[in-house]
């Protein structure tokens, strides 16, 4: 796997570009654009760099537009950078810095200090990935936590009323957890929470579609764009999927393996409803899923 850090020159002289270029890339994947439009585009694509070079003054659209455009928007406010620019006044300075750059470099810049710059901002910015990557996720588990889950479940309910499309979750419960852990220890029932979270995340389907802790040993799956005969085939696949898994437990009344029950809900985001009344749904399937015997999926009727 490549693991260099990506670095995004931008700047409209070519020249420019290549000094920095033979300056970076025995190091780094160095990454180009000779327009602020150019570099918008790399900046908000699927693979973003890690760090920003950007020049102050080019035509159509100058450096400091393009750094207050990407600090606006979520998906790219986390990218450092480090303006490096001819303008050498206090005002310029203070301006790109209070934009939210990083640092501020005036050309003719010293290689050695401008690396030394750019390997700082890399380690800090490595930091700050560490500790948002941690904060989206279950401690224990790995897989997406509850708080990631609520975000997530809001911005795809408002997708959903713009654009009526139907919106699922999956709720899924261990059936006869605490038996379990009575049987086996609290630690190995700790593993075993790994063990099926990794499970659950091979067996849902689209990149889109995310699995959660809910709680405990609960787990969640939210479905966009998905109706309620697509959301009780994963889940279907996602049940049949563990036991095939073989992983004993050694006190269920269901079955000699482990084994969840889960409830499905689906519907149209409107205004007259709520996230709060779906998840609603989807426990009272899973309530008669544990009625019906555990280890299957029900559907909710209503929402
Ligand atoms: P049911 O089939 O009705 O869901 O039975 P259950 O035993 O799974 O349900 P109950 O709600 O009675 O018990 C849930 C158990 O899950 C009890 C609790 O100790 C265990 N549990 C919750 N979180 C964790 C955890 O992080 N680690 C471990 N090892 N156990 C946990
Ligand atoms: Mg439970
Ligand atoms: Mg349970």
């Amino acid at each position: 796997m490549n693991t260099r850090p990506r670095i995004l020159v931008v700047d409209d002289l070519p020249a420019n570009i290549g000094k920095l270029f033979s300056l970076l890339h025995q190091k780094y994947d160095v990454l180009t654009a000779l327009s602020g439009r150019k570099a918008l585009e790399v900046a908000q694509s699927d693979e973003p760099p890690d760090l920003i070079l950007l020049d102050c003054l080019m035509p159509e659209m100058t450096g400091y537009q393009v750094c207050e455009i990407l600090q606006d928007d979520p998906k790219t406010a986390h990218i450092p950078i480090i303006f490096v620019t001819s303008l050498d006044s206090e005002n310029e300075e203070e301006k790109g810095l209070k934009l939210g750059a990083v640092d501020y470099v005036i050309k003719p810049f010293r290689p050695a200090i401008i690396l030394a710059r750019i390997e700082n901002h890399l380690k800090l910015k490595e930091y700050q990935d560490l500790l948002r990557r941690q904060s989206r996720s279950d401690g224990l588990t790995g897989v997406l936590n509850r708080r990631t889950f609520d975000e997530s479940l809001s911005r795809e309910w408002e997708r959903g009323v713009r654009l009526g499309s139907p919106l699922s979750v999956i709720l899924i419960d261990v059936d006869l957890f605490k038996n379990y852990n009575d049987r086996h220890g609290h630690l190995v029932g700790d593993q075993c929470l790994k063990w099926i979270a990794e499970c659950l995340n091979e067996q849902h389907g689209r990149s889109s579609d995310m699995i959660a802790r809910y709680g405990g040993e609960e787990f969640v799956c939210l479905l966009s764009h998905t109706d309620l005969a697509g959301a009780e085939k994963v889940a279907e696949k996602m049940r049949t999927g563990l036991l095939d898994k073989k992983y004993l437990h050694g006190a269920s009344t269901v079955s000699p393996y482990l084994t969840i029950s889960q409830g499905v809900a689906c519907t149209v985001p409107s205004a007259d409803s709520s996230p709060k009344l779906l998840l609603e749904a989807a426990d009272r399937a899973l309530y008669q899923a544990k009625l019906d015997g555990r280890n299957c999926v029900r559907l909710a009727q209503r929402v």
